[in-house]
């Protein structure tokens, strides 16, 4: 019984390689221990409450979905390692035999959705710079091979390429479970299974690889641009792709750039990716930064304060999704191994201040004074003005510019900065958010803007 428990448990540990961070697996899921099955639930020994009470509280989704796989359990639970021997005993557990052992899953009985879980259609935020790409790879996933063939996507990294294929991938698995065959393939191992055929011989191997392939009623692939600079390769998919795209079948192409700038792939080739819809993926703005924010607290069952998550997204106005998680991931991890209950604005400031990679001007003093003087300069303006009560536009923006600049430039938070202006907290929110729009409306203002986040720092 143990033996199979642990069996399994390590097929849902695999699985969940890909749903939880190593970090995360590392301090906490790989210190419990199945023990037992009681009915649907698997009871796991947690060697303390606290251990038991951060998984319960962080991954119960993750868990659930891995036990429900590999198990066909929909529950678990937990017994403490001081109370281990008492349950033991209680259970009569080391009696138990093979007989009475539950259904093991195999492969053969269900195929497995090789597509990763979390990849989906709705785990994908969707804002202004990816709402195109979105809507086309939803329509693909829709109706396979009717529009948008082939369909081409690319972008820097971390902006959600792979996450799209794999919710394509996802989105077809469930609605046409069986009758549609889905070929996922990172040009890596397209490459590698060509190596391998290759070698096994080429007449019967090119075949084998085709059979592979062409089967295929929707083939996806990921990574394209590493097939550049693989001759036999480009030469086979080449075939590969008029043999699926003459059959009507959907092609989704990601890749870092596109297609006219793959310059080492064959003008053929990418004449024909370009031939169906060809559409970029952007790093995210402020508002999609937001959102993303509080979608990935949802799903990972962080706890943040949700005063901070404007701040924060402002931060991380460079970084791609994959580096947005990753601070994620390390304001909780922090809050957790420090014993605090919620990444508030101390634990934010405190993490990121160290984090170097955040802020170039980094090291360089940002003062509110120099803020002052440069809206002052900028706008030929009295400091006086800028604090007092007159509400004339020449003076209101500057100072609503002034508020969003030390929102955005120094570690305090907007209700600090409203008692500098003598102002009320929701007029200090309200000039943060008309600056933030400003700034998307109107061209001069975020040149103006961009000008003076210069002059700060310097
Ligand atoms: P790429 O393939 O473009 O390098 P990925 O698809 O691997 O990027 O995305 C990196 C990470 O960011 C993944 O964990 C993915 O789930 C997440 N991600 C990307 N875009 C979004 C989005 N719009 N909403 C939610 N998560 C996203
Ligand atoms: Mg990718």
């Amino acid at each position: 019984m143990q033996n199979y428990l642990d069996k399994i448990w390590n097929d849902c540990l695999s699985d969940l390689e890909d749903t939880i961070s190593a970090v995360g697996l590392d301090l906490w899921i790989k210190k419990i221990k199945p023990i037992n099955i009681e009915d649907d639930t698997l009871m796991f020994i947690a060697p303390t409450e606290m251990v038991r009470d951060t998984v319960i509280r962080g991954y119960t989704k993750q868990i659930i979905d891995s036990i429900t796989k590999n198990f066909k359990l929909s529950k678990f639970d937990f017994v403490l390692e001081a109370n281990k021997d008492a349950y033991i005993n209680e259970h009569k557990l080391l009696e138990q035999n093979k007989d009475s052992l539950p259904r093991a899953i195999t492969n053969e009985e269900i195929p497995e959705n090789p597509f990763n879980p979390r990849y989906t259609f709705s785990n994908f935020v969707v804002g202004t710079t990816n709402r195109v790409i979105y809507a086309a790879t939803r329509a693909v996933a829709e109706n396979p091979g009717s529009r948008f063939n082939p369909l081409f996507i690319y972008g820097g990294v971390g902006l959600g390429k792979t996450h799209l294929l794999h919710a394509i991938g996802n989105y077809i698995w469930e609605a046409k479970k069986g009758q549609i065959k889905i070929v996922y393939v990172s040009s890596e191992t397209f490459a590698n299974d060509l190596i391998d055929i290759l070698r096994s011989g080429r007449d019967k191997g090119t075949i084998e690889f085709r059979k592979k392939y062409r089967m295929a009623d929707v083939l996806l692939v990921d990574d394209i641009q590493f097939i550049a600079n693989k001759k036999a390769v480009q030469e086979e998919f080449f075939h590969t792709f008029n043999d699926l795209y003459q059959a009507g079948k959907q092609i989704i192409l990601a890749s870092d750039r596109p297609p006219k700038e793959l310059s080492e792939l064959e003008e053929r080739l990418t004449s024909r990716f370009a031939s169906g819809l060809v559409q970029d993926i952007q790093k995210p703005d402020f508002e999609t930064r937001v959102m993303i924010i509080n979608k990935k607290i949802e799903l990972e069952g962080y706890n943040f304060d949700e005063k901070i998550i404007p701040k924060l997204a402002e931060k991380l106005e460079k970084f791609n999704i994959r580096e947005i998680e990753g601070v994620l991931n390390k304001l909780d991890l922090f809050a957790k191994l420090h014993g605090y209950l919620i990444v508030d604005y101390d634990v934010m400031s405190e993490v990121l201040s160290k984090s170097h990679e955040l802020d170039e001007s980094v090291g360089r003093v940002v003062t509110e004074v120099k803020i002052i003087d440069a809206i002052c300069n900028k706008f030929n303006i009295k400091r006086d003005d800028l604090f007092g009560k007159k509400r004339n536009k020449e003076l209101v923006e500057p100072r609503q510019i002034c508020i969003y600049l030390m929102w955005k430039k120094l570690d305090i938070p907007l209700s600090a900065i409203s008692k500098i202006f003598n102002r009320d907290h929701t007029t200090a929110i309200h000039a943060r958010d008309k600056v933030i729009e400003l700034m998307k409306e109107n061209e001069d203002i975020k040149k103006i803007i961009d000008e003076l986040e210069d002059v700060i720092v310097h």
